[in-house]
């Protein structure tokens, strides 16, 4: 898609015309057989053909190659209109710096540059049309911090802007807080059900002690009965040493007596004496 040949000052050289759409090479290519062709004139000729347009050689897009530097000057160095040159655009510049100054033009259609804005502009007007676009927006002169589009600017109501947004702020709020609530709430139940669990943790552990302090109790009741009963046997023990003594000596006494007498009758008295106090019925304690 080269550059129409109305555009350019004074005579062009014809092997710098494309032989496909027949203007001025544009990003060209050349053949093996030395015919030139733009890049995308070439590339949609071989979609659908293997040969040169022009001598019908068999060509392949591996085998087209930039153009001679010779051909390539001669093609910078041409001179041509802007593309503008309808809408009021003078500027005439080689082919080399076309592009840059395309760019540029002040004659270009440009889209405004606000969002929602679909007028396309010469960029030499853009500032004139930035001025009265009806999608220019700018700060409420009144403070209440909102953007108004110059489209809305008569309907621009602050405090019904503000009560709106306080009204979502407001909902957003209780929402929150009832969240927060669900929250707190969720975690006490679980905290008092973690607490029951331990609490009959606790009152089984309770239990336990007490029964195994009764069981001690009654340890200690019968150990010290036991001990009582010890202890009155141990007195009784005395209590019947003390009497055996007691005989004992009675006995000696007896035998010196008997001795010093010569009588053999004398010896059945404290027999019977020993007898009594072996029969005597032993006292016995009940605790
Ligand atoms: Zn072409
Ligand atoms: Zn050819
Ligand atoms: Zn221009
Ligand atoms: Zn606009
Ligand atoms: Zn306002």
């Amino acid at each position: 898609m080269g550059y129409d040949l109305e555009r350019f000052v004074g005579y062009v050289n014809e092997g710098l015309l494309c032989s496909i759409c027949r203007d001025v090479l544009e990003d060209p290519l050349q053949a093996p057989c030395e015919h030139a062709f733009c890049t995308a004139c070439i590339h949609g000729w071989l979609v659908h053909h293997s040969n040169c347009p022009e001598d019908r050689q068999v060509i392949d897009v591996s085998l087209l190659r930039p153009l001679y530097r010779y051909m390539k000057n001669d093609l910078n160095r041409l001179q041509l209109h802007c593309r503008n040159r309808e809408y009021g655009c003078e500027m005439v510049c080689s082919l080399e710096s076309i592009d840059r100054h395309e760019r540029e033009c002040e004659y270009s259609q440009i889209p405004c540059s606000n969002a929602g804005c679909t007028v396309q502009i010469e960029r030499r007007n853009l500032d004139g049309h930035l001025a009265v676009c009806e999608f220019r927006s700018r700060e409420c002169p009144n403070g209440c911090g909102y953007t108004i589009l110059s489209a809305e600017d008569t309907q621009h109501n602050c405090v019904a802007e503000l009560r709106t947004e306080l009204e979502l702020l407001r909902s957003e709020m209780i929402c929150r807080v009832e969240e927060a609530k669900h929250e707190m709430e969720s975690r006490l139940d679980s905290q008092r059900r973690h607490m029951v669990q331990k609490e009959s943790i606790l009152q089984n552990e309770i239990e336990e002690l007490k029964s195994q302090m009764s069981r001690m109790m009654s340890d200690v009741r019968s150990l010290m009965a036991a001990e009582r009963q010890h202890r009155q046997e141990l007195e009784q023990a005395e209590l019947e040493k003390r009497e055996l003594m007691e005989l004992l000596k009675g006995l000696q006494k007896d035998c010196r007596l008997t001795t010093t007498e010569g009588s053999r009758k004398s010896n059945f008295r404290p027999l019977t004496r020993l007898e009594s106090v072996k029969r005597k019925p032993r006292e016995v304690t009940v605790i």
